[in-house]
């Protein structure tokens, strides 16, 4: 069986498409026909190096994505042949299984992790997938993988935010969104309220498109951090007293001191969820500490992919939690480049990359 994927060959240079041949299943890995990958920040930081010395050079890359179990190695119980599946980074039930090795024609290897997505078929750790239901559209579904868990994990598990309570989400990307959605999901449904018009919903960004598609997506409020300092607006928002919850999700360290700040006294809890480039850090003032101020951070949203990612799909389905305003493209394997160029530039949403496309593109190649 060959493999058609995106390699990392170098730092900080293009990914090359490479036809690979994928090695006999070990103990608990499972070969999934990818359907849909998405793309985000944490690749574009191993493209650039940004993540510290990168040892496995060349590597696939990608760890959210939706497909096709198509064999199960030894001691795989969690999925059978022909089951539809998330493809996620974060941990779930299941083995541990070991890393993969893809081989080129040429008989080097290329480097793989528990999971890969950026590629037509891959070798992915039990632990990894998580069972779809055969209705859930599987374009949707691949966002399951990342971007809903990591954001709406930070709502749901990290803040446990409750109806009511304020929340502030700092940079819109995928995981901006995602907790976004979220948030306005508590507010309507978990409170049995209609509307939301006394809920405290704000989205802070740069980007009037993502700001507008934030009002879309359940957000009360928008701060254009161009044009008002968000500090200001949010304590005029919240009356002085400043959010309940901050969400960081731009991964710049400027925006991080200033969701810390943001949040109220006396239990305000600020979660830092955006990366920085390694040995980058941020400066907080220990007094707010002290008047009560929390700071924390979030491991994929304290997300357990066996119960979360099915309540995710379920809301979907019954049309209460609608994430499909977040895709604002699909790209085939081949023109990835330009679609990790157009998300550096700040684009909104994500972009999926559709494999079956690449396929066809193979093709007419
Ligand atoms: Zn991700």
């Amino acid at each position: 069986m060959n493999t058609t994927a995106a390699v990392l060959v170098a730092i900080n240079r293009s990914l090359q498409i490479e036809q690979l041949k994928v090695p006999p299943l070990k103990t608990g890995q499972v070969l999934v026909e990818i359907a849909y990958s998405g793309i985000c920040h944490s690749q574009l930081n191993e493209i650039h190096g940004l993540k510290g010395e990168d040892k496995f050079l060349p590597h696939t890359l990608g760890h959210e994505g939706s497909g096709i179990v198509i064999e199960t190695g030894p001691d795989v119980t969690k999925v059978k042949p022909g089951d539809p599946v998330v493809l996620t980074w974060i941990k779930g039930s299941g083995c541990d299984a070991p890393s993969t090795q893809y081989v080129r024609r040429n008989g080097t290897f290329v480097n793989s992790g528990a999971i890969s997505t950026f590629m037509t078929h891959a070798v992915i750790s039990e632990n990894r997938l998580v069972t779809l239901s055969k209705t859930m559209p599987l374009k949707e579904a691949a966002l399951l993988g990342c971007a809903i868990p990591t954001g709406a994990g930070i709502v749901k598990n990290s803040a446990r935010i409750q109806p009511g309570q304020s929340v502030a989400i700092f940079g819109l990307g995928g995981i901006g969104l995602s907790a976004l959605l979220m948030a306005g999901h508590i507010n309507r449904e978990v409170s049995g309220r209609q509307n939301i018009n006394d809920a405290i919903i704000v989205a802070i960004d740069v980007s009037d498109d993502k700001l507008s598609l934030a009002r879309q997506m359940g957000a009360t409020h928008t701060i254009n951090a161009r044009i008002q300092n968000p500090l200001d607006a949010l304590m005029s928002i919240t009356a002085g007293q400043g959010v309940h919850y901050a969400i960081e999700a731009a991964g710049q360290r400027t925006v991080m001191e200033q969701a810390f700040r943001s949040v109220r006294d006396k239990g305000g809890l600020c979660i830092l969820a955006g990366n920085l480039p390694q040995g980058e850090t941020i400066s907080i003032d220990p007094f707010n500490l002290i008047k009560g101020k929390r700071i924390a951070g979030t491991w994929g949203g304290e997300t357990d992919p066996d119960q979360d990612i099915p309540f995710y799909e379920e809301s979907f389905l019954a049309n209460r939690m609608d994430f499909r305003p977040f895709i604002h493209s699909t790209s085939t394997l081949h023109r990835i480049n330009d679609a990790i160029h157009k998300m550096e530039t700040g684009q909104v949403g994500r972009c999926l990359v559709d494999m079956k496309l690449a396929q066809c593109n193979e093709l007419n190649y």
